[in-house]
């Protein structure tokens, strides 16, 4: 088992598709009607496959065009209708719908709270983060009923975004004295997430539950947050 304490001193997370996903009560409904399935674990399968799929095409935030194919193939559109839905996805989900919980959040988050480990939050979104994490019930700035994070960094506040690693510099403060290396990067992009960390000299790690992204990246990889502990 992989011993956390012994490698990092702290932990950043990236959000979507750490701690939640595009939410599937809205997706899959919508996407049904081109043929996809109403199972939401299939949902959670097609973010990591369509990650994967942007980041192999190398594009940055604003281009979702790869995810969005990937996608629609993974929760079952039919061939003749990918376009179709690609469009609709396209239209449908937005900076809200990042909100449903990945299984196990906010426990591993408690879990490094009660050890003392340093935690933060870095995310390229829209404004919307840091009460989205509260709401869905993941985690929160200072006190509360929530495990709590030192920061919520939101890349529309602050006005940089990732793969940019000067968005790292609006968290670092909030873990004064530990060299950086020692601070692990937790996202689900290789472009975006480990790129940025690798460029801010912190020690990135990829969320890459299916295994779709072996062939991408030479940093450590795991399934779930689980793992951190
Ligand atoms: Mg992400």
């Amino acid at each position: 088992m992989w011993n956390v304490k012994a490698e990092y001193d702290a932990i950043l997370f990236d959000a979507g598709g750490v701690f939640v996903i595009p939410d599937p009560a809205v997706l899959a409904p919508t996407l049904a009607y081109y043929g996809a399935t109403l199972d939401h674990d299939q949902y959670h399968r097609a973010h990591y496959g369509a990650m994967a799929a942007k980041s192999r095409a190398q594009v940055t935030e604003d281009d979702w065009s790869h995810y969005n194919r990937r996608y629609v193939e993974l929760v079952g559109v039919h061939p003749d209708e990918h376009d179709s839905a690609v469009y609709v996805l396209s239209r449908t989900r937005h900076a809200h719908l990042w909100r449903a919980p990945i299984a196990g959040s906010s426990q591993v988050l408690r879990a490094l709270n009660q050890r003392g480990t340093p935690i933060g939050v870095v995310s390229n979104a829209s404004g919307q983060v840091e009460e989205i994490l509260q709401r869905s019930g993941i985690c929160q700035v200072g006190e509360g009923p929530l495990p709590q994070v030192r920061c919520i960094v939101d890349s529309d506040v602050v006005g940089v975004a990732k793969p940019d690693p000067k968005i790292f510099d609006f968290a670092l403060p909030y873990f004064a004295g530990i060299e950086k290396s020692r601070i692990a990067y937790v996202g689900d992009s290789v472009v975006m997430d480990i790129g940025g960390a690798h460029a801010a000299g912190l020690t990135p790690i990829l969320v890459d539950p299916y295994d779709d992204a072996v062939d991408l990246v030479d940093c450590r990889r795991i399934s779930t947050l689980e793992e951190l502990l």
